[in-house]
């Protein structure tokens, strides 16, 4: 475990990693009948390229990597994925190869991200949606391990158990506690994470996509049981679904100027903040943390 974590040290020193990320007062002017203090974890400023939450899910995966010696890294997402985009710019750093598995036919029309995929020398694999429905089926993973027989693959949003033990350091670089901690959910990985590391705070995930029960279910299978706190997901804050937004969303994101946001994940959490606190939905005089988990690369287009 020690090595384990030096190896993480050294990865985050070559790779530029500016942590602990800033811990800041959020200084909106909402309305807030119960008076509670918004605070912001910005882990948008974690690295320019690499997204927040998802170098905190793949440090440790990448620390083994390199402790194995491995050449070649699979991963898959979408054509915005801030997964792939963040795994692609690691692996190239590192000098290993990466095949990224990626839904959908962009071929004729590169995302801003399948580009930097590009530059980075990804090797890129367009899949059709059943293909990519089985991402994680035994047998075809099995098929991927035979047709790459060096290569480590890696979960959709690099949510696999080995994120945990990052996305814990989190919670153990604040510099105080809150009672509450509020963060954007998609594929469980973070939230299961601070779940995991968390005693004092009530953590309350606000699923970015329609996933009542199944959100909950992807959490509770990389928890194994293993919880210290209460916790629950919030799913009046989609916007109608993964990526949607309404008007409402993209006027509130138009007009916050705090520090920037997008539209998929750190606008929707803020916003439903803003909704939560006008509600009196925390408790008289709380200190609520919001973590703000990066994703800033989708802004492009
Ligand atoms: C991937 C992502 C999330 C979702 O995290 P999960 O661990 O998949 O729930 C939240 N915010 C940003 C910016 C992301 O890129």
């Amino acid at each position: 475990m020690e090595k384990l974590e030096l190896s993480g040290h050294s990865l985050a020193r070559k790779l530029a990693i500016q942590s602990p990320s800033p811990e800041q007062r959020c200084d909106v002017n909402w309305a807030n009948p119960n008076n509670s203090q918004l605070w912001v974890k910005r882990d948008d400023l974690l690295h320019p390229i690499i997204s927040g939450n998802k170098w905190r899910k793949l440090k440790y995966a990448l620390a083994m990597a390199l402790s194995q010696s491995t050449t070649h890294i699979i991963s898959f997402g979408g054509g915005y994925s801030n997964h792939l985009h963040a795994l692609g710019y690691c692996c190239y750093q590192l000098g290993i190869q990466f095949t990224a598995i990626v839904r959908g036919n962009y071929q004729q029309n590169l995302t801003p991200m399948l580009q930097d995929l590009v530059q980075w020398q990804s090797d890129i694999q367009y899949v059709d949606k059943a293909t990519y429905q089985r991402r994680n089926d035994a047998d075809y993973l099995s098929s991927l391990e035979q047709r790459y027989p060096q290569a480590q693959i890696i979960a959709e949003g690099g949510s696999q158990h080995s994120a945990l033990q990052g996305v814990a350091e989190i919670i153990s670089e604040l510099q105080q506690e809150y009672d509450y901690i509020l963060l954007p959910v998609a594929s469980g990985g973070t939230l299961a994470g601070l779940i995991q590391s968390t005693n004092s705070s009530q953590l309350i995930g606000i699923a970015v996509l329609k996933g009542k029960g199944y959100l909950e279910s992807l959490v509770q299978q990389l928890l194994n049981g293993d919880q210290q706190c209460q916790w629950q997901i919030l799913h009046d804050f989609h916007h109608g679904g993964y990526a949607k937004s309404s008007t409402e969303l993209s006027d509130f994101c138009r007009n916050f100027s705090h520090f920037p946001i997008e539209s998929v994940y750190s606008g929707k959490l803020l916003f439903a903040a803003k909704q939560l606190l006008a509600q009196g939905y925390f408790a008289a005089n709380s200190k609520v943390l919001l973590i703000h988990t990066g994703g800033l690369q989708t802004n492009r287009d």
